[in-house]
């Protein structure tokens, strides 16, 4: 069982002692049962779960009066399971069950309970109801689940016991009405199979969360429907559509199906396959919510609420604090997905995003203020790169639960020049955040011996801040990146100012070759990754990682130089700086080698040609006697040999050009300007001794002598291939 727990609230002390811990349900069964005779009703449910990393009590909701508690076996007391504010505040308090679990143990808790109307705060378009009506005997039951966005607890919990919106699992849903003889109908979005007269069974999958699962039941004397069926070009299938209303609503469900279709082929087209099966089910009555590949809507809220089958519940919020991107981007679209509208950091802030793991309301604000949001952004790109820029979202978070850093870290990594600005945009208009003073000075070291300013002279093209690992291990050590696997980029980030950074972003970059004079922004945007964080105190440090998708990393052999930017509100890079030029500028031009005693490597890099430029090498005293020599990067290129001056001829293969420890030389190229490349050629002498090692900078100066790029290099001395130790013979 795959399990999520990095999504999932923090553990939350206990007042009373203990700590609340998140646990991972993997299935849900539960059995309703409406007694007609009876007019009440009796759930049983049962919850396959594994606690997380953290040991304690666990936690999970159930919004109905608890008859009996049974864990693994054994009934605990029904006030076991008491409810208890962790931190959302009023009708947002969760039920933490009174039982300490192990950490990575797994469970089964069952709950009867007696089911009536939620115990949930009130709210949304179309609430629950539960309602008998009609004679003795033949009693009618309308009966629908009601969820919303816009109170706490009226989720799945509502009538289920159930997780926080961060986890999935399987639910089944039995339901049997006894007592009657009227048949009745049930409506859903879920995998049905009738067992028999007024009895159901319906399932979901295991992508399912609490806000997934749409049940209606009324009468099948009291309901219309009509079905009709539709080809999605981006999902490759053709689906059943099914639309229900009520006999006396005098809904026209042929042309609401009509548009629904229409709206289907749309969206499926426009921003990426449809997820949810072949079917989509929607129950038209009044006001409007979102399923898993359905919905309840009137004709004035379908097309909306047909939009949340990709935004909202194909691609699902982990959290409700990221609640606000499937309402914001919803209104957006709504509204024509073409408004441009500048981010005007003098009006006031506002809170899309709460920074309190507990929360569970949607904010009202999420609807036109965070469509404003959108047309921000589209302000620093356009609505059609923007839409784009979506759609590719989307398709990257089809298995995982995203969050509003997600977001942000997709569009800041991809959005190019406007990057700084939605970094702003997010810390105004989305967290909320006020403009920080003092302000923070973030930074990232450019050598080891640099300790902040702005300008650094020293070193620079090795950030100790900046480095790549093969796995999202939390390694410290660079390691060579390794070619058709994903890698990741870590960089540490540190806070030299008087304030707090209350939110920041870092972006990660990759040039093909290791070039040298890399400028903010042209060099760094768009780029690969980034990696965002939150509150870092003046003095504070923190390490943050991103992932390098495979598809991304060059072929073995190709040299790269890294890029990193670290970006927060009221402190980014001065256009055109260079590395050493800003404190908030990193890159790594590190390469590593394992080589044996005679073997030569060769670095490719990339220059400015036809610049007053001297390359120069820096060895290592140890290894300050090796061959160094510049290369073309091909037989037949063009370059002018500082070693014969004047003429451009073409050079011949195998052509070097010798380079000394400390002494300086032209750079070789055309003498137009542009982008070179040449290779940087180190030969290992033949009686090297295995063990030996050493970082070897290729450095290059301006006309004033000041260094304005560099590689390193770092060569190991290993055993030559075939040698035998002779001891190991005996
Ligand atoms: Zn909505």
């Amino acid at each position: 069982m795959t399990t999520n727990f990095d999504l999932a609230p923090p553990p939350a002390a206990l007042a009373g002692g203990g700590v609340a811990v998140p646990i991972d349900i993997s299935t849900i069964d539960a059995h309703l049962t409406f007694d007609a005779a009876a007019q009440a009703a009796h759930g049983a449910a049962s919850l396959a779960f594994v606690v997380g990393p953290t040991a304690g009590r666990p936690v999970f909701d159930l919004r109905q009066t608890v008859t009996q508690v049974v864990l693994d076996g054994s009934a605990l007391p029904v006030t076991a399971v008491p409810l208890v504010d962790l931190g959302g505040g009023p009708g947002a308090e969760v039920r933490v069950l009174d039982a300490v679990l192990d950490s990575g143990t797994g469970h089964t808790l069952a709950v009867g309970y007696d089911v009536g109307l939620p115990a949930s705060p009130p709210g949304g378009g179309y609430p629950p109801h539960l309602v008998w009506s009609g004679p003795a005997g033949a009693r009618r039951l309308q009966w629908n689940v009601g969820f919303t966005d816009l109170a706490p607890a009226r989720y799945l919990e509502s009538w289920v016991p159930a997780n926080l919106i961060w986890d999935q699992y399987t639910v089944t849903w039995e339901v049997t009405i006894t007592g009657t003889t009227v048949a009745h109908t049930l409506i859903t979005n879920g995998a049905l199979t009738t067992l028999g007269p007024n009895h159901w069974s319906v399932a979901f999958p295991s992508r399912s969360t609490a806000l997934s699962t749409l049940i209606e039941v009324r009468p099948a004397d009291e309901l219309l429907s009509q079905t009709t069926h539709v080809a999605l070009p981006a999902a490759g299938r053709t689906i059943t559509v099914q639309a229900w209303t009520t006999t006396s609503s005098g809904i026209d469900l042929a042309a609401a199906l009509a548009d629904l279709s229409a709206w289907l082929v749309e969206d499926d087209s426009q921003i990426g396959p449809y997820l949810h099966g072949d079917r989509f089910v929607t129950f038209l009555l009044q006001g409007g919510m979102e399923y898993d590949g359905g919905c309840t809507a009137t004709r004035g809220t379908l097309r909306h609420e047909t939009f949340h089958s990709w935004w909202g519940r194909g691609v699902k919020p982990a959290g409700q604090p990221d609640g606000w991107i499937d309402e914001a981007w919803n209104t957006y679209h709504d509204n024509g997905g073409a408004t441009v509208d500048p981010f005007n950091f003098a009006e006031p802030a506002q809170t899309l995003c709460s920074r309190e793991p507990y929360s569970r309301i949607t904010p009202g604000a999420s609807y036109s203020g965070g469509a404003r949001v959108f047309a921000g952004i589209a302000a620093v790109s356009s609505p059609p790169a923007l839409t784009a820029l979506m759609s590719g979202f989307y398709s990257a978070h089809l298995d995982r639960l995203i969050t509003t850093l997600t977001l942000e870290e997709h569009l800041v990594a991809r959005i190019g020049a406007g990057a700084p600005d939605v970094v702003d945009g997010f810390h105004h208009f989305i967290y909320g955040f006020a403009d920080p003073s003092p302000i923070p000075d973030l930074w990232l070291r450019d050598d080891p011996g640099h300790t902040g300013s702005e300008q650094w002279t020293g070193r620079f093209w090795d950030s100790p801040d900046l480095w790549i690992r093969h796995a999202d291990d939390g390694g410290t050590v660079h390691q060579a990146p390794v070619a058709g696997q994903d890698n990741w980029f870590y960089a540490r980030i540190r806070n030299r100012g008087a304030g707090a950074a209350r939110h920041f972003m870092v972006v990660f970059n990759v040039r093909q070759y290791s070039g040298v004079e890399f400028v903010w922004p042209s060099d760094y945007l768009p780029g690969i990754a980034a990696a965002g964080g939150f509150d870092l105190g003046p003095g504070q440090e923190v390490i943050v990682r991103a992932r390098w998708p495979a598809a991304l990393v060059p072929p073995a052999g190709t040299h790269a130089c890294w890029l990193a930017a670290v970006l927060s509100r009221a402190d980014r890079p001065v256009a055109g700086a260079h590395v050493w030029e800003h404190g908030n500028l990193a890159q790594k031009n590190l390469t590593i080698h394992r080589v044996q005693p005679g073997q030569t490597i060769t670095v490719p890099f990339g220059y400015l040609a036809g610049l007053a430029r001297r390359l120069e090498v820096h060895a290592p005293v140890q290894v300050r006697q090796w061959a160094f020599s510049l290369r073309p990067r091909s037989p037949g290129s063009q370059w002018r040999s500082p070693v014969i001056e004047g003429s451009t001829r073409p050079a011949s293969p195998g052509r070097t050009m010798p380079l000394a420890h400390g002494q300086p030389v032209p750079v070789p190229g055309p003498q137009a300007p542009g982008s070179t490349v040449a290779v940087f050629a180190i030969t290992v002498p033949a009686d090297a001794t295995p063990g030996m090692s050493g970082v070897i900078d290729l450095v290059a100066r301006d006309e004033r002598g000041s260094v304005v790029g560099g590689i390193a290099v770092e060569l190991t001395v290993v055993k030559p291939t075939g040698q035998i130790d002779e001891r190991l013979r005996q």
